[in-house]
């Protein structure tokens, strides 16, 4: 393994290389067009079967050990987020208005190294390993779910993902076992009451006071229906309506998000929601339209799996460099690679030395401490032996 990790350490500043050219050519969420080939170009040049356009703009990397055995599938997510980027480094992005803000580009150079020093490994390789090189994680519908449809999990066991993060520090690994990201889904109540002359207000129904209701009688879903044990969230992040200081609108909207972990919660909230909006518009004469549009699912680590990714960077970097992370509402689309197979998805540690220069994700001066490719190499390689060993 150290000869291994040795090679990783050889091609690390081609690696670093990779991710700034992605870096400086970001690409939106369905819109990667030069992403993929240059992804589908690295690894065909390590003698890798590739297939493209999976699910849409995804890429698939396979290769196969001299031996044979299971299948182990790595997934990096590679598109990025329309931010300007406000860092001032010489690799920048070029594309007005579009940034790697979430560390996508390193994922995908990090997966890469690690395709370079496998595919140089063939003969120590029991099984075979595929790369999952997805589009458009930052939008629902994410690419994970097409890809899937396109088969890239055929014959796949067991499949792993991380993400870095540039707030938590270098060297450092973060496992959860069980629920670890929530399901994430979106609401709109479009609330239709009537208009007319702000000093008149009982010839209206005046759509403002009924929508400032429904935002106050959601709030007792989560601290009166949802069992105190288990997180939910329910955010109204919009409330929309008017335009003037004498005229009472005819309409109104209200907008916002779901956070959960169980299924039946999630269910429960999406019924509670129209129930109350519904009958709180009723109450007061106006009338509404609902809708709830489903995100991603949660993200359920399997136990076993994430064990072994602990027992790996415990015996790779000290068990004081591995950290036990609470669930996080956030979500991420690695969630439908997980509703098929076993596998387990991690954070690494990212965080710039400079202190003055760490931003969190999705901010215009993100940056992340390129050195986190090598803590992602050494798991994922190691990780793949381990698995690929057994029986
Ligand atoms: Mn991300």
């Amino acid at each position: 393994m150290e000869k291994l990790f040795a090679r990783l350490d050889d091609i690390y500043p081609e690696l670093v290389d990779f991710r700034r050219d992605l870096h400086m050519y970001p690409e939106l969420s369905h819109e990667e067009v030069e992403t993929p080939k240059k992804i589908a170009n690295y690894l065909s040049n390590l003698g890798l079967e590739v297939k493209t356009e999976v699910g849409g703009r995804g890429v698939v990397g396979i290769l196969k050990g001299n031996h044979p055995g299971k299948t182990v599938a790595l997934r990096a997510d590679f598109d990025a987020l329309p931010i300007q980027e406000e860092n001032d480094v010489p690799y920048k992005s070029k594309v007005p208005g579009v940034m790697h803000a979430c560390g996508h580009d390193l994922h995908t150079a990090g997966l890469l190294g690690v395709a370079k020093v496998l595919s140089e490994n063939r003969e120590k390789l029991h099984g075979t390993v595929v790369f999952l090189h997805q589009f458009a994680e930052e939008v629902i519908p994410g690419g994970a779910k097409f890809m899937i449809e396109d088969g890239c999990l055929d014959n796949v066991d067991v499949v792993y993902g991380t993400h870095v993060s540039s707030t938590q520090p270098l060297g450092q690994v973060g496992i959860r076992e069980g629920d670890a990201m929530a399901a994430g889904d979106t609401f709109e109540i479009h609330i239709s009451g009537k208009g007319g002359h702000a000093a008149t207000p009982h010839l209206t129904v005046d759509p403002l006071v009924v929508g400032s209701q429904v935002l106050l009688n959601l709030q007792p879903i989560v601290s009166r229906q949802v069992d105190p044990l288990k997180p939910a969230v329910v955010t109204v992040a919009t409330f929309q309506g008017g335009d003037s200081f004498n005229v009472i609108p005819g309409t109104a909207r209200l907008a916002g998000t779901v956070r959960t972990f169980d299924e039946n919660i999630r269910d429960h909230i999406e019924q509670s929601i129209k129930k109350i909006a519904k009958s709180t518009c009723e109450a007061f004469g106006a009338t509404m339209e609902y809708k709830y549009v489903r995100g991603y699912p949660a993200v359920k680590n399997d136990p076993k799996e994430t064990k072994r990714v602990e027992k790996i960077a415990t015996s790779l970097f000290g068990s004081e460099k591995v950290k036990h992370l609470q669930a996080q509402m956030g979500m991420e689309d690695f969630a439908y690679y997980l509703q098929e197979r076993p596998g387990t998805f991690f954070w690494v540690g990212g965080a710039l030395e400079d202190e003055a220069l760490v931003f969190p994700h999705h901010h215009p001066r993100f940056n992340i401490n390129e050195k986190a490719m090598l803590t992602i190499g050494r798991i994922f390689i190691a990780t793949v032996f381990d698995y690929l060993s057994k029986d």
